[in-house]
C-alpha cells in the first residue's frame, strides 16, 4: 500500500512554497489563525488589510486613495491590491511561501494570482506552490459584537476585545502604553457594509477552491484553540507535512497575542 511521506516544514529546505490563504468575513479570527500558522510553519504572516493601511499612511496621492476607500468599508482595487502585495511578497522572507490573511478577496484577485501576477520566488518557475485556502465561518450576529468591542493600539497595532480580551489598563495597550482606538471601518454601518461586500464579493471565492480540493471550511465560532488545533490537523494532511512544533497550539496562540 502507498503511505503519503510526510515531510518537516523545519527541515526541508527543497520542498514547494506553502501558500496559505485565509479567507473569512471581517471580524472572523482570520488575524489570530494566521499568525499562529505563521510561527509554526516559519512563514510570514502578510495581513493585506494592515499592509493597506500602512500605505494609507502616507501623505501621496496613493495614501489619499486608499484613506477614503477604506475609511468607507469599501475594497481597494484589485490592481493596487496586487501592487502592493506583489512588493511584499518579493522579499526574501517569502522565498518559502506565505500566509495571505484577507487575499484574494475578489474573483478578479483570484485570477491575477494564478496568471501569476504575484511574481516572486514563491512563484518561481522551478516549483509550484502548495496552497490551501481556510475559510473561517461565522454568522453576521458574531461579527458585529466581535467588531463593536474591538480596539487598536494607535502604536503596534495590537488587539483586544473590551469583553473577551481587555486590556490590564482600561485605554491602554498592554504593551506599551498607548492609547487604544477604535478602526475608522468598526464603526456599526461600516461593518455592515463590509459584510455585503463580502458576501458579494468574496463568497464565490469558496466555490473555486472548493474545486481545486484545496479548500477547508472551518467554523469559526469555536473557541480559538480548538479553531488552531482543527486547521494544523487538516493542513498536516492536505499539505502531507509534519509540523514539529515544540510548543503546542496552546502557547503559539497565546504568544501572538
Ligand atoms: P477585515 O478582514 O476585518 O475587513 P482587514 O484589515 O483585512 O479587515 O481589511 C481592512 C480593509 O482593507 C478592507 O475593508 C478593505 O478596504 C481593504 N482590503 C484588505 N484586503 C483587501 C483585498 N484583498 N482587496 C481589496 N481591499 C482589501
Amino acid at each position: 500500500m502507498h503511505r503519503p511521506v510526510f515531510r518537516s516544514v523545519e527541515m526541508d529546505d527543497q520542498r514547494a512554497p506553502i501558500v496559505i490563504v485565509v479567507l473569512g468575513p471581517p471580524g472572523a479570527g482570520k488575524g489570530t489563525q494566521s499568525s499562529m500558522l505563521a510561527s509554526l510553519l516559519g512563514i510570514p504572516h502578510i495581513s493585506v488589510g494592515s499592509l493597506l493601511r500602512s500605505y494609507a499612511r502616507d501623505e501621496n496621492e496613493v495614501g489619499l486613495c486608499l484613506r477614503g476607500v477604506m475609511a468607507l468599508g469599501n475594497l481597494v482595487p484589485d490592481t493596487l491590491v496586487l501592487d502592493v502585495l506583489a512588493t511584499r511578497i518579493s522579499e526574501p522572507d517569502c522565498a518559502r511561501g506565505a500566509i495571505l490573511d484577507g487575499f484574494p478577496r475578489t474573483l478578479g484577485q483570484v485570477e491575477l494570482f494564478e496568471r501569476g501576477s504575484l511574481k516572486s520566488p514563491c512563484h518561481s518557475d522551478s516549483s509550484t506552490e502548495k496552497l490551501v485556502a481556510i475559510h473561517l465561518r461565522v454568522q453576521n450576529s458574531t461579527i458585529v459584537g466581535r467588531l463593536s468591542g474591538r480596539r487598536i493600539c494607535s502604536r503596534c497595532s495590537a488587539t483586544y476585545h473590551l469583553e473577551t480580551h481587555p486590556p490590564r489598563v482600561k485605554g491602554e495597550c498592554d504593551f506599551d502604553g498607548s492609547a487604544l482606538t477604535i478602526r475608522e471601518d468598526d464603526r456599526k454601518t461600516t461593518v455592515l457594509k463590509r459584510l455585503r461586500l463580502y458576501e458579494q464579493q468574496t463568497l464565490p471565492i469558496l466555490s473555486h477552491y472548493a474545486e481545486r480540493a484545496s479548500l477547508l471550511e472551518v467554523d469559526g465560532e469555536q473557541p480559538r484553540e480548538n479553531i488552531a488545533q482543527e486547521i494544523v490537523t487538516a493542513i498536516q494532511s492536505m499539505l502531507r507535512i509534519f509540523i514539529p512544533s515544540p510548543k503546542n497550539v496552546q502557547s503559539t496562540l497565546e504568544d501572538n497575542l
